[in-house]
């Protein structure tokens, strides 16, 4: 999935097109079509709002030299699919979603952070506080796992949850949290979560032994799903030469 917060393309004349659009069919293809000629567009999306309208916006590079938003406006203005537009320009090859103000998944609230970024958070925790350190990374996955599960169990019910925690997972993987495959052996009670790419250990320096926050997360994810205390153990990590980390999670 890509993002547009952000673009920079040095000397390049960039605007942010902000479209209220009709939700009459083909409103989203005039809109293109209209500003086709003039833009060519790095990226976009478009959601639909409660009322029934919808939201476009792009960022896009301008085809010539001169162009201005006021232009860019003048064109979206005349079509009928147009309910309300803005158009925002760059800065020095630079251009920044000032429209957004957060990140809207479903009915919650999210927020974007660089996957590196989070990792060498845990790195210097673990550098600072050694064993503690690892100790507090688990208790804050567990927390988040909890809360998770918590929210998903209300939002589908527990058995749904449970049946399709395997399809389920292919959401974090969409999140960037790394390529989760899990596979349940049906003659036990023991799954196995395979985390390819895993964002905790992704771009990690070597200080840390294992991911202690995903272990926890899993565990929080279990407790509230399966109703029992699970022991999660991380049996391979990349941070201990493996190829991707490998989680078993069994209850009694
Ligand atoms: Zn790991």
């Amino acid at each position: 999935m890509r993002n547009f917060p952000i673009h920079y393309a040095k000397g390049r004349k960039l605007f942010h097109i902000i479209v209220h659009m009709s939700d009459a069919p083909g409103s989203m293809s005039a809109i293109l079509d209209g500003l086709g000629k003039r833009v060519n567009f790095i990226g976009m999306t478009s959601y639909s709002l409660s009322d029934g309208t919808a939201m476009l916006t792009a960022f896009a590079e301008s085809l010539s030299p001169t162009e201005t938003p006021e232009r860019l406006k003048a064109v979206l203005v005349r079509l009928s699919a147009n309910l309300e537009a803005d158009v925002r320009e760059g800065v020095d090859g630079l251009l920044v979603d000032t429209f957004h103000t957060g990140i809207r998944v479903g009915d919650d609230d999210y927020i974007l952070m660089r996957r590196e970024g989070l990792a060498r958070v845990y790195d210097y925790i673990v550098k600072i506080f050694g064993t503690g350190g690892e100790v507090l990374l688990y208790e804050q996955g567990k927390a988040l796992g909890k809360d998770n599960a918590q929210r998903r169990v209300k939002e589908l019910g527990v058995e749904n949850v449970v049946s399709d925690s395997s399809y389920l997972g292919r959401a974090l993987t969409a999140q960037g949290w790394g390529v989760v495959e899990s596979t349940t052996k049906p003659e036990s009670k023991e799954v196995r979560i395979t985390v390819a790419d895993c964002f905790e250990c992704s771009g990690a320096e070597r200080v840390r032994k294992g991911c202690d926050f995903y272990r926890g997360f899993w565990e929080g994810s279990a407790e509230v799903t399966r109703g029992k205390q699970p022991v999660v153990k991380e049996i391979e990590c990349r941070l201990r030469g493996s190829k991707a980390c490998v989680f078993q999670i069994s209850t009694a």
